[in-house]
């Protein structure tokens, strides 16, 4: 177990973890999460704690750029203007949204950014839920769907042809924000390192010293008080996972969770837990929630049928979760994770203060 050095600094979510291998670990709220990153190297801790610094500030600047809960980013500008006219974007947003745009190809529109009129309607965005009516849903529907969006690759703009539409890239983002900080680690010459957002999005450079073959991720069905079903160990690949534990209300019996099927305008039912794992955390990200509109028959089909590696954990039933690897393993659960956070769908497990902690991150 690793035990907790604080950094002498002004930031107190930075903590040097074992001074002797410079590993380092910063753990900060955004969006609507958490950001979580352990760095591991061979160099000065100082240096580090420069590389950790750049690296937070590039969250926010990008948690800035993309979130639709900031009035000022270039998502809500799009949801503004690119109604009345092609809006230019920058490459970076540009680049995300193609990505999106095939996910959302790939899966026959299970996953889908234009959802955002959904998300508010059915009070997600607010976090304060509600059931629409049939005519409310219908009317939404009008505003949703990647087809009325025309991203124009030569002018870099986008241009969505109905009214109303908005994009809300809560499903992609977080794995984007990693994608850029994974990069910047490696440009940076760090072969070492565990990033997360929220415990649904995370991405594994390199193995940890300590002669394993990878970073441990604990999978652990969300709300519930279960023990890891096990666990999966990366190394230079990302993982991604979705499930409504989370963030759900229940009104008159029905429990109705954030995951939106973007076919039918409603909360999907399926009681499941979706991972996906790849080498780009904005993809696992993005497919982890499509498989998750899915259902784990549909997703157990579609894995198998384009070769996707994943972990469908169905949840439908009244005994245990029925786990399904497909091209990847799941080892028993031995030892600890190496992740720090603890995750209501993930991870399990924080050794940062020496104790052993359980239970919801919120
Ligand atoms: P988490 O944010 O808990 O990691 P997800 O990655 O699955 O979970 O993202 C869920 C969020 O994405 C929702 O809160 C909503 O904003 C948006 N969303 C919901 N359903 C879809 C969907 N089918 N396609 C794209 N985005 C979605
Ligand atoms: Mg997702």
């Amino acid at each position: 177990m690793q035990s907790v050095v604080p950094f002498p600094s002004m930031n107190s979510d930075l903590h040097v973890v074992d001074p002797k291998r410079f590993r380092m670990y910063l753990r900060k709220p955004t969006m609507g999460s958490y950001f979580e990153l352990i760095v591991d190297g061979d160099r000065p801790a100082a240096e580090l704690r420069v590389l950790m610094d750049e690296a937070w500030e590039l969250v926010q600047h990008l948690v800035d750029r993309l979130s639709a809960h900031v009035p000022a980013s270039d998502v809500c500008f799009i949801n503004e203007h690119a109604f009345a006219r092609p809006v230019l974007v920058d490459p970076d947003l540009f680049g995300l949204l193609q990505q999106a745009a095939a996910v959302c190809e790939f899966t026959g529109g299970a996953f889908d950014v234009t959802i955002g009129p959904l998300v508010k309607l059915w009070g997600f965005f607010a976090r304060e839920g509600r059931v629409p009516s049939d005519a409310e849903i219908e009317e939404a529907m009008g505003s949703v769907g990647m087809g009325h969006v025309e991203l124009n690759p030569a002018a870099r703009t986008v241009r969505f042809h109905r009214p109303g539409m908005e994009i809300n890239l809560g499903a992609i983002g977080k794995g984007f924000v990693i994608d850029k900080v994974v990069a910047m680690l490696r440009r940076s010459g760090v072969t070492c390192a565990l990033v997360n957002a929220g415990g649904s999005s995370i991405f594994a450079l390199g193995a940890p010293p300590d002669g394993s073959d990878g970073w441990r991720v604990g999978l652990r069905p969300g709300g519930t008080a279960m023990e890891r079903l096990g666990v999966v160990e990366l190394r230079d690949q990302a993982f991604g996972t979705s499930g409504d534990h989370e963030q759900h209300f229940v009104t008159g019996g029905v429990r109705y969770g954030h995951i939106l099927d973007p076919r039918t305008g409603r909360p999907v039912c399926h009681r499941m837990t979706a991972c996906s794992l790849g080498d780009s955390a904005t993809r696992t990200d993005a497919l982890s929630t499509a498989l998750a509109v899915m259902g784990p028959e549909e997703a157990r089909r579609f894995c198998v049928q384009h070769g996707e590696s994943a972990v469908v954990i169905d949840e439908s039933g009244e005994g245990a979760p029925v786990v399904e690897a497909i091209r990847c393993t799941i080892r028993p659960v031995a030892g600890p994770p190496q992740t720090m956070g603890l995750s209501p769908l993930s991870l399990d497990a924080s050794s940062r203060d020496g104790k052993q902690t359980r239970g919801r991150h919120h």
